[in-house]
Protein backbone atom coordinates (compact mmCIF):
# COMPACT_ATOMS: atom_id res chain seq x y z
CA UNK A 1 0.00 0.00 0.00
CA UNK A 2 1.06 3.32 -1.12
CA UNK A 3 2.66 5.27 2.30
CA UNK A 4 0.53 8.81 2.95
CA UNK A 5 2.86 11.97 1.49
CA UNK A 6 1.99 15.48 1.43
CA UNK A 7 1.43 17.84 -1.14
CA UNK A 8 5.32 19.21 0.37
CA UNK A 9 6.81 15.41 -0.36
CA UNK A 10 6.59 14.96 3.83
CA UNK A 11 6.09 11.35 4.78
CA UNK A 12 3.22 11.12 7.46
CA UNK A 13 4.49 8.55 9.77
CA UNK A 14 3.95 9.92 13.18
CA UNK A 15 0.14 10.00 14.64
CA UNK A 16 -1.07 11.37 18.02
CA UNK A 17 -4.91 10.67 18.88
CA UNK A 18 -6.47 12.30 21.73
CA UNK A 19 -8.52 9.90 23.23
CA UNK A 20 -10.61 12.20 25.61
CA UNK A 21 -10.97 15.65 25.62
CA UNK A 22 -11.60 15.54 29.91
CA UNK A 23 -9.16 15.76 32.20
CA UNK A 24 -8.69 15.33 35.91
CA UNK A 25 -6.42 18.65 36.26
CA UNK A 26 -7.11 21.85 34.56
CA UNK A 27 -4.16 23.73 33.76
CA UNK A 28 -4.35 27.65 33.67
CA UNK A 29 -2.85 27.70 30.03
CA UNK A 30 -4.58 25.02 28.47
CA UNK A 31 -8.56 24.93 30.10
CA UNK A 32 -10.47 27.81 31.45
CA UNK A 33 -11.77 26.32 35.08
CA UNK A 34 -15.09 25.28 34.01
CA UNK A 35 -15.15 23.80 30.44
CA UNK A 36 -17.91 22.18 28.76
CA UNK A 37 -17.16 18.91 27.67
CA UNK A 38 -18.63 17.01 24.90
CA UNK A 39 -21.45 15.00 25.26
CA UNK A 40 -20.06 11.46 25.62
CA UNK A 41 -22.42 10.24 22.19
CA UNK A 42 -19.56 12.04 20.53
CA UNK A 43 -16.42 10.60 21.04
CA UNK A 44 -15.30 7.59 19.18
CA UNK A 45 -15.26 4.29 20.87
CA UNK A 46 -12.37 2.78 22.05
CA UNK A 47 -13.24 0.02 19.15
CA UNK A 48 -13.23 2.87 16.12
CA UNK A 49 -10.51 4.47 18.15
CA UNK A 50 -8.54 0.92 17.56
CA UNK A 51 -9.66 0.82 13.84
CA UNK A 52 -8.61 4.42 13.09
CA UNK A 53 -5.38 4.15 14.43
CA UNK A 54 -4.92 0.46 12.88
CA UNK A 55 -6.14 2.34 9.35
CA UNK A 56 -2.89 4.70 9.57
CA UNK A 57 -0.32 2.14 10.21
CA UNK A 58 -1.70 0.34 7.68
CA UNK A 59 -0.83 3.63 5.59
CA UNK A 60 2.39 3.71 7.55
CA UNK A 61 2.37 5.25 10.88
CA UNK A 62 5.27 3.74 12.64
CA UNK A 63 4.61 6.15 15.84
CA UNK A 64 1.35 6.64 17.26
CA UNK A 65 1.34 8.86 20.28
CA UNK A 66 -1.81 8.59 22.74
CA UNK A 67 -2.75 12.10 24.42
CA UNK A 68 -5.63 14.19 25.24
CA UNK A 69 -7.14 15.66 27.65
CA UNK A 70 -5.97 13.22 30.14
CA UNK A 71 -5.41 9.97 28.35
CA UNK A 72 -5.35 7.64 31.58
CA UNK A 73 -8.88 9.00 32.42
CA UNK A 74 -10.95 7.19 29.67
CA UNK A 75 -12.86 4.43 31.05
CA UNK A 76 -11.11 1.08 29.57
CA UNK A 77 -8.49 2.75 27.88
CA UNK A 78 -6.08 -0.31 28.38
CA UNK A 79 -8.37 -2.37 26.25
CA UNK A 80 -7.11 -0.29 23.48
CA UNK A 81 -3.64 0.14 24.48
CA UNK A 82 -3.73 -3.44 24.34
CA UNK A 83 -5.20 -3.77 21.14
CA UNK A 84 -2.71 -1.03 19.32
CA UNK A 85 0.55 -2.83 21.78
CA UNK A 86 0.16 -6.11 19.56
CA UNK A 87 0.33 -3.93 15.85
CA UNK A 88 4.05 -3.37 17.50
CA UNK A 89 7.21 -4.51 16.10
CA UNK A 90 5.51 -6.52 13.32
CA UNK A 91 3.24 -8.95 15.57
CA UNK A 92 0.70 -8.59 13.44
CA UNK A 93 0.55 -9.28 9.26
CA UNK A 94 1.79 -5.42 7.67
CA UNK A 95 2.17 -3.33 10.59
CA UNK A 96 5.10 -1.13 10.80
CA UNK A 97 3.92 -0.03 14.08
CA UNK A 98 7.62 1.11 15.84
CA UNK A 99 6.59 2.68 18.55
CA UNK A 100 3.51 3.29 21.09
CA UNK A 101 3.92 6.28 23.59
CA UNK A 102 1.57 8.33 25.92
CA UNK A 103 1.86 12.20 27.13
CA UNK A 104 0.37 11.79 30.90
CA UNK A 105 -0.42 14.13 33.30
CA UNK A 106 0.93 11.46 35.55
CA UNK A 107 -2.16 11.34 37.99
CA UNK A 108 -2.58 7.87 37.04
CA UNK A 109 0.48 6.02 36.88
CA UNK A 110 0.74 4.51 40.02
CA UNK A 111 -2.63 2.40 38.34
CA UNK A 112 -1.62 2.42 34.90
CA UNK A 113 2.02 2.15 34.11
CA UNK A 114 2.87 -1.93 34.53
CA UNK A 115 -0.05 -2.54 32.01
CA UNK A 116 1.79 0.19 29.83
CA UNK A 117 4.89 -1.62 30.30
CA UNK A 118 3.74 -4.74 29.66
CA UNK A 119 1.65 -3.80 26.17
CA UNK A 120 5.02 -2.59 24.88
CA UNK A 121 5.46 0.99 25.78
CA UNK A 122 8.77 2.05 26.66
CA UNK A 123 8.44 5.73 26.93
CA UNK A 124 5.96 8.22 28.19
CA UNK A 125 5.98 11.91 28.56
CA UNK A 126 5.07 13.64 32.03
CA UNK A 127 3.66 16.87 32.03
CA UNK A 128 5.34 18.70 35.23
CA UNK A 129 5.60 22.30 35.04
CA UNK A 130 7.16 23.01 38.61
CA UNK A 131 8.51 20.86 41.60
CA UNK A 132 6.67 23.61 44.11
CA UNK A 133 3.35 21.98 45.85
CA UNK A 134 1.09 25.58 46.05
CA UNK A 135 2.58 26.61 42.62
CA UNK A 136 1.67 22.89 41.54
CA UNK A 137 -1.80 23.36 42.99
CA UNK A 138 -2.43 26.89 41.36
CA UNK A 139 -0.89 25.84 37.84
CA UNK A 140 -3.02 22.67 37.67
CA UNK A 141 -5.89 24.26 39.72
CA UNK A 142 -7.04 20.50 40.55
CA UNK A 143 -3.71 18.89 40.47
CA UNK A 144 -1.88 17.76 43.58
CA UNK A 145 2.24 17.20 43.07
CA UNK A 146 3.01 14.81 45.53
CA UNK A 147 0.22 12.04 43.14
CA UNK A 148 2.50 12.94 40.05
CA UNK A 149 5.50 11.95 41.48
CA UNK A 150 4.10 9.18 43.03
CA UNK A 151 3.00 8.00 39.35
CA UNK A 152 6.73 9.18 38.04
CA UNK A 153 7.98 6.91 40.58
CA UNK A 154 5.70 3.74 39.24
CA UNK A 155 6.69 4.43 35.90
CA UNK A 156 10.35 3.54 36.91
CA UNK A 157 9.60 1.03 38.69
CA UNK A 158 7.90 -0.41 35.39
CA UNK A 159 10.77 -0.15 33.71
CA UNK A 160 9.36 3.09 31.35
CA UNK A 161 11.66 5.84 30.41
CA UNK A 162 10.64 9.43 31.88
CA UNK A 163 10.66 12.03 29.97
CA UNK A 164 9.39 15.31 31.75
CA UNK A 165 7.68 18.32 29.39
CA UNK A 166 7.21 21.81 31.05
CA UNK A 167 5.58 24.47 29.84
CA UNK A 168 8.20 27.54 30.08
CA UNK A 169 5.77 30.10 32.14
CA UNK A 170 6.56 33.95 32.68
CA UNK A 171 6.79 34.78 36.34
CA UNK A 172 5.95 31.22 37.63
CA UNK A 173 8.49 28.41 36.84
CA UNK A 174 11.03 30.95 35.91
CA UNK A 175 13.07 30.64 39.48
CA UNK A 176 12.94 26.80 39.25
CA UNK A 177 14.95 26.21 35.58
CA UNK A 178 17.78 24.85 37.31
CA UNK A 179 15.93 22.88 40.24
CA UNK A 180 14.18 21.07 37.70
CA UNK A 181 17.01 20.39 35.28
CA UNK A 182 18.89 19.35 38.63
CA UNK A 183 16.33 17.19 39.73
CA UNK A 184 15.64 15.62 36.33
CA UNK A 185 19.67 14.88 35.79
CA UNK A 186 19.23 12.93 39.28
CA UNK A 187 16.41 11.24 38.51
CA UNK A 188 17.42 9.97 34.95
CA UNK A 189 14.62 11.95 33.29
CA UNK A 190 15.33 14.37 29.72
CA UNK A 191 13.41 17.84 30.34
CA UNK A 192 12.19 19.37 27.26
CA UNK A 193 11.10 23.17 27.50
CA UNK A 194 7.57 24.36 25.59
CA UNK A 195 6.60 27.50 24.75
CA UNK A 196 3.11 28.83 25.63
CA UNK A 197 0.91 28.74 22.43
CA UNK A 198 -2.04 30.66 21.79
CA UNK A 199 -5.12 27.76 22.18
CA UNK A 200 -8.41 28.39 23.14
CA UNK A 201 -10.18 30.96 24.95
CA UNK A 202 -9.20 31.37 28.91
CA UNK A 203 -8.84 33.48 31.53
CA UNK A 204 -4.88 34.24 31.26
CA UNK A 205 -3.51 36.39 28.82
CA UNK A 206 -1.19 34.81 26.78
CA UNK A 207 1.21 37.84 26.98
CA UNK A 208 1.29 37.25 30.46
CA UNK A 209 2.21 33.48 30.40
CA UNK A 210 4.92 33.94 28.01
CA UNK A 211 8.83 32.89 28.77
CA UNK A 212 10.85 32.86 25.79
CA UNK A 213 12.68 29.43 25.30
CA UNK A 214 15.94 32.10 23.90
CA UNK A 215 15.94 33.75 27.05
CA UNK A 216 15.37 30.30 29.21
CA UNK A 217 18.22 28.58 26.69
CA UNK A 218 20.34 31.63 27.69
CA UNK A 219 20.04 31.52 31.00
CA UNK A 220 20.80 27.72 31.36
CA UNK A 221 24.08 28.54 29.46
CA UNK A 222 25.00 31.04 31.89
CA UNK A 223 25.82 27.90 33.81
CA UNK A 224 26.25 24.97 32.01
CA UNK A 225 28.07 24.20 28.62
CA UNK A 226 25.37 23.39 26.09
CA UNK A 227 25.87 21.31 23.19
CA UNK A 228 23.60 21.17 20.19
CA UNK A 229 22.12 17.67 19.30
CA UNK A 230 21.77 16.89 15.51
CA UNK A 231 18.77 15.05 16.72
CA UNK A 232 15.08 15.69 14.77
CA UNK A 233 12.35 14.80 15.62
CA UNK A 234 10.17 15.51 12.92
CA UNK A 235 8.67 17.68 15.14
CA UNK A 236 9.22 21.56 16.23
CA UNK A 237 11.81 20.13 18.85
CA UNK A 238 15.26 20.83 19.20
CA UNK A 239 17.76 19.59 21.36
CA UNK A 240 21.06 19.77 23.54
CA UNK A 241 23.35 17.64 25.69
CA UNK A 242 24.40 19.34 29.21
CA UNK A 243 27.76 18.66 29.37
CA UNK A 244 27.95 18.84 33.16
CA UNK A 245 25.28 16.42 33.99
CA UNK A 246 25.33 14.35 30.35
CA UNK A 247 21.29 14.54 30.55
CA UNK A 248 19.59 15.84 27.62
CA UNK A 249 17.16 19.30 27.27
CA UNK A 250 14.88 19.73 24.50
CA UNK A 251 12.83 23.41 23.42
CA UNK A 252 9.27 23.13 21.40
CA UNK A 253 9.30 26.18 20.28
CA UNK A 254 5.81 25.57 17.56
CA UNK A 255 5.60 29.63 17.25
CA UNK A 256 8.83 29.45 15.55
CA UNK A 257 8.82 28.27 11.75
CA UNK A 258 11.64 26.74 11.67
CA UNK A 259 10.24 23.16 11.79
CA UNK A 260 7.29 23.20 9.44
CA UNK A 261 9.35 22.09 6.29
CA UNK A 262 10.30 18.89 7.73
CA UNK A 263 6.77 17.72 9.63
CA UNK A 264 5.98 14.32 9.88
CA UNK A 265 2.71 14.29 11.96
CA UNK A 266 -0.91 14.80 12.14
CA UNK A 267 -3.63 14.63 14.53
CA UNK A 268 -6.87 13.18 15.48
CA UNK A 269 -9.61 14.56 18.25
CA UNK A 270 -11.82 11.80 20.22
CA UNK A 271 -14.52 12.72 17.83
CA UNK A 272 -12.65 11.46 14.61
CA UNK A 273 -11.26 15.01 13.39
CA UNK A 274 -8.12 15.02 11.68
CA UNK A 275 -6.55 17.96 12.09
CA UNK A 276 -3.15 18.31 9.35
CA UNK A 277 -1.55 21.08 11.27
CA UNK A 278 -1.74 21.65 14.98
CA UNK A 279 -1.49 25.79 14.23
CA UNK A 280 -4.57 25.69 11.50
CA UNK A 281 -8.40 25.07 11.48
CA UNK A 282 -8.86 22.91 8.39
CA UNK A 283 -9.85 19.46 9.48
CA UNK A 284 -11.19 16.48 7.74
CA UNK A 285 -14.36 14.04 9.61
CA UNK A 286 -13.14 10.58 9.87
CA UNK A 287 -15.79 9.25 12.00
CA UNK A 288 -18.55 9.70 9.18
CA UNK A 289 -16.38 7.59 6.70
CA UNK A 290 -15.75 5.05 9.47
CA UNK A 291 -19.35 4.85 10.77
CA UNK A 292 -20.44 4.51 7.20
CA UNK A 293 -19.07 0.75 6.58
CA UNK A 294 -17.06 -1.75 8.45
CA UNK A 295 -15.02 -1.92 5.59
CA UNK A 296 -12.12 0.30 5.78
CA UNK A 297 -12.12 1.36 2.01
CA UNK A 298 -13.91 4.70 2.51
CA UNK A 299 -11.80 5.23 5.75
CA UNK A 300 -8.43 5.29 3.92
CA UNK A 301 -10.00 7.01 0.86
CA UNK A 302 -10.87 9.88 3.99
CA UNK A 303 -7.36 10.33 5.03
CA UNK A 304 -5.60 10.06 2.19
CA UNK A 305 -7.66 13.09 0.50
CA UNK A 306 -7.24 14.76 3.93
CA UNK A 307 -3.33 14.45 3.84
CA UNK A 308 -2.91 15.83 -0.15
CA UNK A 309 -4.65 19.04 2.10
CA UNK A 310 -1.81 19.19 4.75
CA UNK A 311 -0.54 22.88 4.21
CA UNK A 312 2.68 24.45 4.81
CA UNK A 313 2.70 25.56 7.97
CA UNK A 314 1.02 27.04 10.90
CA UNK A 315 0.30 31.21 11.27
CA UNK A 316 0.90 31.86 14.93
CA UNK A 317 3.03 34.72 15.21
CA UNK A 318 3.82 36.19 18.89
CA UNK A 319 5.86 39.67 17.31
CA UNK A 320 5.06 42.90 17.54
CA UNK A 321 3.55 42.17 21.15
CA UNK A 322 0.42 40.51 19.59
CA UNK A 323 -0.73 37.45 19.44
CA UNK A 324 -1.98 36.43 15.43
CA UNK A 325 -2.87 33.22 14.28
CA UNK A 326 -5.00 32.10 17.10
CA UNK A 327 -6.71 29.03 17.05
CA UNK A 328 -9.91 28.94 18.92
CA UNK A 329 -9.73 25.29 19.72
CA UNK A 330 -7.92 24.14 23.06
CA UNK A 331 -5.58 22.75 23.33
CA UNK A 332 -7.22 19.16 25.14
CA UNK A 333 -9.10 19.09 22.43
CA UNK A 334 -6.69 18.39 19.36
CA UNK A 335 -4.16 17.14 22.59
CA UNK A 336 -0.47 18.47 22.96
N1 LIG B 1 -3.04 15.73 29.93
C1 LIG B 1 -1.83 15.31 29.33
C2 LIG B 1 -0.66 16.15 29.80
O1 LIG B 1 -0.87 17.18 30.42
O2 LIG B 1 0.46 15.74 29.51
C3 LIG B 1 -1.85 15.25 27.82
C4 LIG B 1 -2.55 16.37 27.10
S1 LIG B 1 -1.81 17.99 27.27
C5 LIG B 1 -2.89 18.95 26.27
C6 LIG B 1 -0.30 17.79 26.33
C7 LIG B 1 0.74 18.84 26.54
O3 LIG B 1 0.29 20.07 26.05
C8 LIG B 1 1.15 19.06 27.98
O4 LIG B 1 2.55 18.93 28.09
C9 LIG B 1 0.73 20.48 28.25
O5 LIG B 1 1.59 21.10 29.15
C10 LIG B 1 0.79 21.09 26.89
N2 LIG B 1 -0.05 22.27 26.70
C11 LIG B 1 -1.37 22.44 26.99
N3 LIG B 1 -1.79 23.66 26.65
C12 LIG B 1 -0.74 24.30 26.10
C13 LIG B 1 -0.53 25.59 25.54
N4 LIG B 1 -1.52 26.47 25.46
N5 LIG B 1 0.71 25.89 25.09
C14 LIG B 1 1.73 24.99 25.17
N6 LIG B 1 1.60 23.77 25.67
C15 LIG B 1 0.39 23.42 26.14
FE1 LIG C 1 -5.24 18.39 31.58
FE2 LIG C 1 -2.92 18.08 30.32
FE3 LIG C 1 -4.48 20.20 29.81
FE4 LIG C 1 -3.27 20.06 32.13
S1 LIG C 1 -2.27 20.19 30.15
S2 LIG C 1 -5.44 20.56 31.82
S3 LIG C 1 -3.26 17.91 32.54
S4 LIG C 1 -4.97 18.12 29.40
Amino acid sequence: MAPLIDPFARPISYLRVSVTDRCDFRCAYCMAEHMTFLPKAELLSLEELTRLCSAFVRLGVEKLRITGGEPLVRKGIMTFFEAMGKQLGGKQLGSGLKELTVTTNGSQLRKYAQGLADVGVKRINVSLDTLDDAKFAEVTRWGRLAQVLDGIAAAKEAGLRVKINAVALKGVNEDELFRLTEWCARDGHDLTWIEVMPMGEMEADRLDQFWSLRDLRARLAERYRLTDLAERSGGPARYVRLEETGQKVGFITPLSHNFCESCNRVRVTCTGELYMCLGQEDMADLRAPLRASPEDAGLEAAIRAAISRKPKGHDFDYSRQKVAGQVSRHMSHTGG
